[in-house]
């Protein structure tokens, strides 16, 4: 199809419309350019599937893929944004109007998903031989409101009125077999283009339907509801996503979505890998290797056993051999409450042959160790099945050829603690892939005046898929006239998202202000409150001594929290009363500003990045694995306010410490300082401390009554009585160093140019964070798969 839009607009909107396009609606518009933009791929993506199909493939298997919106990046992609707001303009409509009317795919709960979207996103672009599998959750992430403060959760129906970016292929279903039910998995398929080249990679969704519509028989004799109930218990299974991304709930279901989509994916494999080099599968991992994303699609391991004992008749030790040649594993975690377990019991009801092959897996491993001389404490404790327990993380590192972690200080810290046992035995196993993040999205698209001033200064585009490249522009950042712009081109995104923010929940910010934002989920570990304790700090100081050169600053947060998770929807009450303090004070709201945005997701992200000053970074050292969000800003000329934690190390590696704002203890001192460490002796001596902490309950601030300000308050003063210490997180620890390092920043912003240097140089240095890096790294060392351009 090589006719422009603006030809076939009109038809494809009249599709989608059933009127004349003067009658249709914004949303048919977006539903009838994007059914234009799959008509122009659909060749090109059929051609990429058959040509993948044939060679070695990697595919990645994740329960979360966070994609956002489509519409943009496929028109990116395509060249086509200046023909469809061409098009558009016929019509009277603005493109970004039409792009507002797409719901954001949100199949993905905060980085891990994310992470995975751009990883597609880079295979597309490297023209890689990968295919993303996961679950067509109906309902995506829930949607965030805050009512009187507090966070409340609505159902996300994001395809509920149609989506045209994925296609039901209903010709390549599969069954999965349950004890307790039979499953239809119906694939839908949706493409993802790559930058500058025609191949399409393609992300397969599994929708689980009952083999039969409903109960003929029960409909006919009058009873309606029996009729169904089998079919709603069968759509459940891919109703939700979960919404907890760290502790574990919803059991029995969860393991059912991660055997529903790991065996529809297998079978379709083992089919593929049949039709293209014959039945006798013995070369089924020169053809194929699998990326597990964290241990949600590790029930993967025993099922492709089973799929090869069973129903083709492998010996065990054969079978075995393609297993553990075939699976690598990231690990996104140290924190030990979310390497999942799951009872035996939960096993034995789903599906007992599994269960009997994960527990021959556990004889087999016990043996192995017993024969390395390990002795019985340690293989109990490292052994896929004990206490009543199958534990996906051992069961993963014991089959897989490969296990990453996501950055350096991450993957020291599990071959140093969380995997050890695992490191001693099998040090080759292990290797460390930093993430990385797509600059597509993440600079290209969302920050479109500081992609034009660097293909102006580079003299093409080529940065976009090279972002290495990027490193040649560092000596711009001794040019006046370069810095100017720098700055002029970070105003104009800070108007843009005053303006933004006032349209989306009428809040004013001034442009000129320090934009300090901290937008991630909401987690203790991530010490949202140690910056919400800066701020209510700040309004008391800024009250004592009104007068002084206080810098205006906007904080801004985006957050969601696990709906079960009380603490932290406690924070998220406290940082909205604190932004209702600081508002309703006639002197302070002159200088700060504190903004929630609600419903904090991929496209609020995508307007939030490009306007930061200041991303902070703050996570106690050694629980945050990698991030993501740190090196986005990087890219978009934020800086860095953070501790020495997860990629943080490597951002200030490649900036260096006079473009960077590093505080706080290092993960090799907490264990000492632990030791001695007495919260309420920081909360009586630290200069201001006490005032702040006694705020939460004194009647400064109102949680309406729920105890949760004293919940926080007693989190940081007291243990618990099931024996957390207080102050896990040591936020009262890194406080002064905290305050003293933000302080300072604020008052460099000054400074314009000098600040405008920093900010080149990150954007200059941010090469190593993009995800081509990451996938090239993993295609090479662990995939071992070479580009397959059509
Ligand atoms: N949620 C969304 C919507 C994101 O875009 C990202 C990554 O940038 C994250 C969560 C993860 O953020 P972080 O790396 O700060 O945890």
């Amino acid at each position: 199809m090589t006719q422009s839009i603006s030809t076939h607009l009109g038809a494809f909107v009249r599709a989608e419309s059933g009127r004349s396009p003067q009658d249709s609606t914004l949303r048919e518009f977006w539903a009838g350019l994007s059914a234009d933009v799959m008509a122009r791929l659909a060749d090109n993506w059929d051609a990429t599937r058959k040509r993948y199909a044939e060679g070695r493939q990697e595919h990645y298997l994740s329960a979360e893929f966070l994609e956002g919106r489509a519409l943009l990046n496929n028109l990116t992609n395509l060249g086509l944004v200046d023909e469809a707001t061409e098009a558009l303009k016929e019509y009277n409509l603005n493109l970004s109007d039409v792009l507002e009317e797409e719901p954001d795919a949100a199949l993905g709960n905060g980085g891990l998903g994310r992470l995975a979207a751009c990883f597609l996103d880079s295979c597309a672009t490297l023209n890689l031989p990968v295919t993303g599998y996961g679950i067509l959750y109906r309902y995506g992430l829930f949607k965030q409101t805050f009512e009187n403060g507090f966070q409340s959760e609505h159902p996300d129906a994001w395809m509920e009125e149609g989506y045209p970016f994925v296609i039901r292929r209903e010709e390549e279903q599969r069954q999965v077999v349950f004890n307790d039910m039979v499953v239809r998995a119906v694939p839908y398929d949706m493409p993802i283009t790559g930058y500058n080249t025609k191949n399409v990679g393609t992300l397969r969704l599994w929708k689980a339907e009952p083999l039969e519509e409903f109960d003929y028989d029960a409909f006919n004799s009058q009873r309606f509801t029996d009729a169904i109930v089998e079919r709603e218990r069968v759509m459940d299974l891919c109703r939700v996503l979960y919404p907890n991304d760290t502790t574990f709930e919803g059991k029995v279901l969860r393991v059912r979505q991660q055997y529903f989509f790991t065996s529809a994916s297998l079978q379709e494999m083992i089919a593929n890998y049949q039709a293209h080099h014959g039945e006798d599968l013995s070369d089924f991992a020169k053809y194929n290797c699998i990326q597990l994303n964290d241990t949600h699609p590790v029930l993967a391991i025993p099922e492709l056993m089973r799929l090869l004992l069973d129903e083709h008749g492998m010996t065990w030790e054969d079978a075995w051999e393609i297993v553990t040649q075939t699976f690598a594993y990231t690990n996104h975690t140290v924190l030990a409450e979310a390497l999942e377990t799951w009872q035996v019991s939960i096993f034995e009801r789903l599906f007992p042959r599994v269960l009997e092959i994960v527990y021959e897996i556990d004889r087999r491993f016990r043996l192995d160790l017993a024969e390395r001389g390990c002795d019985q404490g340690k293989i109990d404790y490292m052994a896929p099945v004990s206490g009543g327990m199958v534990h996906m993380a051992w069961l993963a590192c014991y089959a897989s050829f490969s296990i990453n972690g996501v950055a350096a200080l991450h993957t020291e810290i599990i071959k140093r603690e969380t995997l050890h046992d695992w490191y001693e035995i099998w040090p080759e196993r292990f290797n460390n892939k930093t993430n990385g993040v797509t600059p597509r999205r993440w600079l290209n698209q969302c920050n479109p005046r500081l992609s034009a001033l660097l293909t102006e200064l580079a003299g093409s585009d080529a940065w976009v898929s090279d972002l290495d490249k990027l490193a040649d522009l560092e000596h711009f950042a001794d040019d006046p006239k370069v810095l100017g712009w720098i700055t002029e081109i970070k105003d104009a995104n800070k108007a843009d998202f005053a303006k933004w923010i006032k349209n989306r929940q009428g809040v004013e910010v001034d442009p000129t202000s320090v934009f300090d934002v901290q937008i991630k989920r909401l987690h203790e570990y991530k010490r949202q409150l140690m910056n919400a304790i800066y701020i209510l700090d700040l309004y008391f100081r800024i009250k004592d001594n009104p007068e002084a050169n206080w810098p205006k600053r906007t904080f801004i947060f985006g957050a969601k929290s696990a709906p079960g998770y009380v603490r932290a929807k406690g924070i998220i009450k406290l940082i909205n009363e604190i932004a209702r303090l600081v508002d309703n004070d006639p002197v302070v709201s002159e200088i700060l500003t504190v903004v929630f945005v609600e419903n904090y997701n991929v496209s609020p992200a995508e307007h939030i990045i490009p306007a930061a000053d200041v991303s902070e970074q703050i996570s106690t050292a050694g629980k945050e694995a990698s991030g993501t969000s740190n090196m986005k800003f990087m890219m978009n000329g934020a800086l860095t306010l953070g501790t020495l934690d997860g990629a943080n190390v490597e951002i200030l590696d490649a900036v260096g410490e006079d473009n960077a704002y590093i505080f706080g203890l290092k993960e090799e001192e907490l264990a000492a300082y632990r030791a001695q460490y007495q919260p309420r002796q920081a909360y009586e001596t630290v200069p201001g401390l006490k005032r702040v902490l006694d705020a939460f309950v004194d009647g400064t601030l109102d949680d309406n009554g729920t105890g949760m300000f004293h919940d926080l308050l007693m989190s940081l003063l007291e243990g618990t009585n099931w024996g957390d210490p207080a102050d896990v997180y040591f936020v009262l620890a890194d406080f002064p160093a905290y305050r003293e390092t933000r302080d300072r920043m604020a008052l460099d912003y000054a400074d314009r140019d000098a600040w405008a240097r920093k900010c080149w140089i990150n954007i200059c240095r941010s090469g190593r964070f993009s995800s081509d890096r990451t996938i090239n790294d993993y295609a090479r060392e662990v995939w071992k798969i070479q580009p397959e351009k059509i």
